[in-house]
């Protein structure tokens, strides 16, 4: 039996932002510049209550050796490994740039290596990595070290390595355990592996394991799903992330290899999805939001049931919102009120950094609505309630009158009985966490824009 009716996941499983930040990444501008961005990491040093928060630090690292065909990651697929000693070189000069307007020894207490696949550099490259960023930051004990790695690139010896070097959380790249569907997507790695993998971290003390999943990919059946979900609960990571597969072919050119008759039904996805939040249910972890699940004892669970969860762009988090200093290709970070993106392409990157210039080429400054809006969406979707008058004294504003037109909106919602809305704030219902992602929707200017501007186009 699912935890929610099949109905309301056909109606309300919908395509949107993951609200990982607001504005979401697309809608940076290019007006945005390296000089904006430098301007507020200067200013952070001038704020004692920003420079007493720690920072927060994602690395990029941005190859792959294999491609799979159902990415949609910017990375760059290779086989010469040399090409990451010249990235890593690269990004110290990154780095040192940042210490020009930052300061050496800026506390650190997040850092998350993704990619890409982090684990194609060599043993020497990532000792190299780490100690270069600890020459430049400081990286405090009990903080949340974590890399992503593709099972098929470590052993248990890298495995001590990455112990050693400080990370404390792995997140594996498993999607599926059918050797068929791993075929289909030109990701092959025997189930052996990645229980044997997790066994070794086990053992090593790695405080938190992820598992990413992804459904929808080609071959996939509500009943082979089902064998991977009952793998997964053997397997029993801390943590699983669960996505759909989007099949956008025009937008990521490696998803042009997946044969289109192969894709799962769209009624196939949601039976995969329905049995999915049974089976996590059944395997004892819990629901804590957005495509994520964690058992009980895991530190996100626990802020969960504690009301101090956190979103970053890694998703949910357990560490208060603070500076996120971005480095490598593409790479996105939040200083102060703004977002910036780093160039995309490596080329690019490179040539900034060639010049001496940080390579961000686009960004945000965020502005004072978007500052209410983040504040009502993060409320929405970590704590699941949020009160008028806490916004109210935050930003000077009368909730009701500013926000008439998304209270109306809500209605829907309130009907399908996923929110419920009275006099003091705004409360999602159990069932309304598992489409939390809607209830955010309604708050973003930017989505409404385009709606009207939809609907106007229509008009005439
Ligand atoms: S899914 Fe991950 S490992 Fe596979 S090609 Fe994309 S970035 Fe690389």
């Amino acid at each position: 039996m699912s935890v929610v009716s099949t109905d309301l996941l056909r109606r309300f499983d919908l395509n949107g932002p993951r609200y990982t930040s607001y504005p979401t990444a697309d809608r940076f501008v290019e007006a945005f510049t390296a000089a904006e961005y430098i301007q507020s990491l200067e200013q952070r040093q001038t704020v004692a209550a920003a420079m007493a928060l720690p920072l927060s630090l994602y690395v990029h690292i941005p190859f792959c050796e294999s491609l799979c065909y159902y990415c949609a990651c910017n990375k760059i697929v290779t086989k010469h490994h040399d090409k990451a000693t010249a990235y890593l070189r690269y990004l110290s000069r990154e780095v040192d740039l940042h210490m020009a307007h930052l300061g050496t020894g800026q506390t650190v207490s997040q850092l998350h290596l993704g990619g890409g696949t982090p684990t194609f550099l060599s043993d020497d490259e990532l000792r190299g990595l780490m100690s270069m960023l600890r020459r430049s930051f400081n990286l405090v004990p009990g903080g949340e070290y974590a890399i992503e790695v593709d099972p098929r690139t470590v052993d248990a010896g890298r495995l001590a390595l990455l112990a050693e070097l400080g990370f404390n959380r792995l997140s594996f790249g498993v999607q599926d355990f059918d050797p068929a569907v791993q075929k289909a997507v030109h990701r092959v790695q025997p189930a052996e592996q990645v229980f044997a993998l997790m066994e070794t971290a086990r053992q090593q003390g790695f405080e938190s394991i992820n598992v990413d999943l992804i459904y929808g990919l080609p071959l996939q059946t509500p009943e082979s799903f089902d064998r991977t979900l009952a793998q997964v609960a053997l397997l029993k990571p801390d943590r699983v992330a669960l996505y759909a597969y989007a099949h956008l072919p025009e937008r990521f050119k490696p998803q042009r290899r997946i044969v289109p008759a192969e894709l799962p039904s769209g009624s196939a996805k949601i039976a995969m999805l329905s049995r999915s939040l049974a089976a996590f249910e059944a395997a004892g972890y819990v629901y804590v939001g957005m495509d994520h699940f964690a058992l009980p004892s895991d530190a996100l669970a626990i802020a969960k049931r504690q009301g101090r969860l956190h979103r970053n762009f890694q998703g949910y988090s357990t560490q208060p919102d603070c500076d996120l200093i971005a480095l490598g290709v593409s790479a996105i970070g939040r200083v102060g009120a703004t977002y910036s993106q780093n160039a995309k392409t490596i080329e690019e990157y490179y040539d900034h950094l060639d010049q001496g210039r940080l390579p961000v080429v686009r960004g945000l400054a965020v502005s004072r609505d978007d500052l209410v809006r983040r504040a009502v969406i993060m409320a929405l979707m970590c704590q699941g309630v949020l009160q008028y008058e806490s916004i109210e004294l935050a930003f000077l504003i009368d909730f009701r009158s500013y926000f008439a037109r998304e209270l109306e909106d809500l209605q829907e919602l309130v009907g399908q009985g996923l929110v419920v809305v009275n006099g003091q704030g705004i409360e999602v219902t159990a069932q309304g966490w598992f489409f939390v992602r809607a209830v955010a929707m309604v708050f973003d200017r930017y989505l409404q824009a385009d709606r009207n501007r939809t609907r106007f186009s229509k008009i005439i």
